[in-house]
């Protein structure tokens, strides 16, 4: 290692690998610190339940990573990244056993819809199918980072997204259009009536019909070791089993980037109240299951999909959003969001075998269990579903953030997705990445633009470090 590196970045989740990797690529000497024994953070696999089962403890779906400019400008396929295409991306299963579907087709899609919201769908989506790259890029580029090259497209989406995805609904006449965007708002634990969640919605139907929703062969350790791998030949070191308590913990640098919470940056840089404003949202209650066949959904859409979400109708979703984040009490139904892997990669169990997992929302640091409640649920949707479990592995809150110190309480968005705290996070500010210090950086899904792995965050921070180490 150099006497003084150029940058050390704390946290090997996405998007503080992608910072990492960003910043080696220009040039600059780079060390990763990652608390875990292994890099990922919210993108890694492990054989939770039997031997020969693959689970994603978090992230499983990637929407948003093959969508990603920050992934599609890295070579990652070149280091064994392989996305692999559900034959739907999206199912929405009803009681009456039909289904609401997200197709790579536009018109599948709105039919799924029925015949009074098909038109509707279609003049939604259009204006943005075939400037979807290039939107991804502007807005998830901002503020500040880049300008936007279709700054029309843009301000048009702005108009279609800002407003509360209730407005969205109102759009459509029949209840699966409405049920379907409820539950894809849902993904960011948002409230359906906050701010810019029509665009949340829109971002995963506009991924569906473009990038697809697909699933990493192997898991999603898959990305996470495809990035810590082109980190390594630039020339960059990572160390696992390494929590940073404090800066002194760290070897000198000319810039450090944390892909931490904030408040945990408070913590071990000394920033006293900087971030005590921030709020921190609900949590979730998570089941990786080992099932000895697939799931047995009543509408075989659902047994086609890569991504099931699981909501009677826009109203059961709405209370449930509301019990955990509103109300401080778990669900009586509560909203799923499932994955079934296996359905389109064979390499994650056992032959005729599957791994499947499903959450449900609860409030911030519950303590309780959700099995029997998120079980009831799935039975509904898919009877006989217990009888296919041969084994599972649970986690609430205490067990997230025990996993994963940027889970506090269980959010495993670290940091509410709500009013302006969406879109303007940690704070109000033009540099959103950077910190009192002007050495430190923050990266981590706590700055725009927010959840999910894309690793867009350490993508537009590394940007601001390199101005600054350029300029020192
Ligand atoms: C159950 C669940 C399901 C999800 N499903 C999806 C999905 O299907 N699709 C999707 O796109 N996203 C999903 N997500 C969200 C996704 O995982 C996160 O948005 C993403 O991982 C955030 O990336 P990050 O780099 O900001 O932080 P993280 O991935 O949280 O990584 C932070 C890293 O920093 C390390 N760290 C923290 N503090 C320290 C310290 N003091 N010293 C050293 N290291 C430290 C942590 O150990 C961790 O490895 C899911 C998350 C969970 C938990």
């Amino acid at each position: 290692m150099p006497s003084m590196l150029d940058a050390v970045v704390v946290g090997a989740g996405p998007n503080g690998l992608t910072a990492a990797v960003e910043l080696a690529r220009r040039g600059f000497s780079v060390a990763l610190f990652e608390a875990k024994g292994t890099v990922g953070g919210g993108a890694r696999t492990e054989e939770l339940t039997l031997p020969g089962f693959r689970h994603d403890p978090c992230s499983a779906a990637h929407p948003l990573a093959v969508s990603s400019p920050a992934f599609r400008g890295l070579p990652l396929e070149r280091y064994g990244l392989q996305w692999l295409h559900p034959e739907l991306p999206m199912a929405h299963p009803f009681p009456d056993g039909t289904a609401a579907v997200l197709s790579r087709s536009v018109g599948e899609t709105a039919a799924s819809f029925g015949p009074r919201d098909a038109g509707t769908y279609r003049r939604l989506v259009t204006p943005f199918l075939h400037r979807w790259d290039t939107l991804v890029r502007d807005f998830m580029s901002l503020p500040l980072t880049a300008l936007p090259r279709d700054p029309v497209t843009l301000a048009r989406f702005g108009v279609v997204g800002l407003p509360p995805s209730t407005w969205l609904a109102r759009r459509f006449r029949d209840e699966r259009a409405r049920t379907l965007f409820a539950g894809l708002v849902a993904h960011v634990m948002a409230p359906l009536s906050g701010f810019a969640t029509s665009a949340i919605g829109l971002v995963f139907a506009l991924a569906a019909h473009t990038r697809g929703w697909p699933v990493a062969r192997g898991g999603s350790q898959a990305i996470s070791d495809a990035l810590a791998a082109y980190l390594r030949e630039l020339g960059g070191a990572v160390h696992t089993d390494y929590e940073v308590k404090r800066l002194d913990d760290l070897p000198p640098a000319r810039a450090y980037v944390f892909d931490t919470s904030p408040t945990a940056l408070a913590r071990i840089a000394g920033f006293g109240d900087t971030y005590a404003r921030y709020r921190y949202g609900p949590g979730v209650f998570k089941i990786d299951y080992a099932l000895d066949g697939p799931v047995p959904w009543t509408a075989p859409e659902a047994r086609r999909a890569g991504t099931v979400q699981i909501g009677a109708d826009s109203a059961e979703i709405g209370a449930a959003l509301r019990a955990a984040s509103r109300e401080n009490r778990a669900p009586d139904a509560p909203f799923l969001i499932t994955v079934q892997p296996s359905v389109v990669d064979p390499t994650r169990a056992p032959d005729g075998k599957h791994v499947f997992w499903a959450y449900g929302h609860v409030p911030h640091g519950w303590d309780g269990d959700l099995t029997e409640a998120i079980e009831r649920q799935l039975e509904r949707f898919a009877p006989g579903f217990r009888d296919r479990v041969l084994a599972r592995a649970t986690a609430g809150p205490p067990e997230l953030a025990a996993r994963n110190a940027n889970y506090i309480g269980g959010d495993i968005a670290t940091g509410a997705v709500s009013g302006l705290q969406t879109l303007l996070r940690p704070k109000l500010s033009l540099f959103p990445y950077a910190t009192p210090h002007p050495a430190v950086f923050i990266c981590s899904q706590a700055t725009p633009p927010g959840p999910g792995v894309h690793g867009m965050p350490g993508h537009n921070a590394a940007k601001a470090v390199w101005r600054r180490l350029r300029q020192t």
